[in-house]
């Protein structure tokens, strides 16, 4: 019985920066995700940046597959102060979200919708 498993030695964790839009204000972010074990991207902050610049660094053609989850560190919509965010169904974008409200209109596209159950969980545990 050998417990030593030879890796590749890459770190169990990943991180990643998506870009989101502010739902009211023009501000343009950058939330910085950390992937666990279990497919699960956290959220664990959230900087303001240029839409320039997030398009330079590739943050807008990050893509994440897996489900999404709030740590308890986010400190929200740089813009308006939004605690949590969504995503599109139709475009994949991401804008701040107030966590109350159940339509949400996409600050990328522009389409309104009906946001699911599963984001809710996302504020869970965050008092
Ligand atoms: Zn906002
Ligand atoms: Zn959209």
């Amino acid at each position: 019985m050998s417990p030593s498993r030879r890796t590749s030695g890459l770190p169990q964790q990943q991180a990643a920066v998506v870009t989101a839009r502010c739902l009211s204000t023009p501000v343009v972010f950058g939330i910085r995700m950390q992937h666990d074990s279990a497919s699960t991207w956290s959220a664990t902050w959230a900087f303001a940046i240029s839409a320039e610049r997030a398009a330079r660094e590739g943050y807008t053609d990050t893509r994440l597959s897996g489900s999404f989850a709030l740590s308890t560190g986010y400190p929200g919509c740089p813009g308006c102060g939004n605690p949590s965010f969504a995503q599109c169904f139709a475009c994949h974008g991401l804008g701040c979200w107030s966590t109350t409200d159940t339509r949400w209109k996409c600050p990328a596209c522009g389409r309104d919708q009906d946001l699911g159950g599963t984001i809710r969980e996302m504020s869970a545990g965050a008092d």
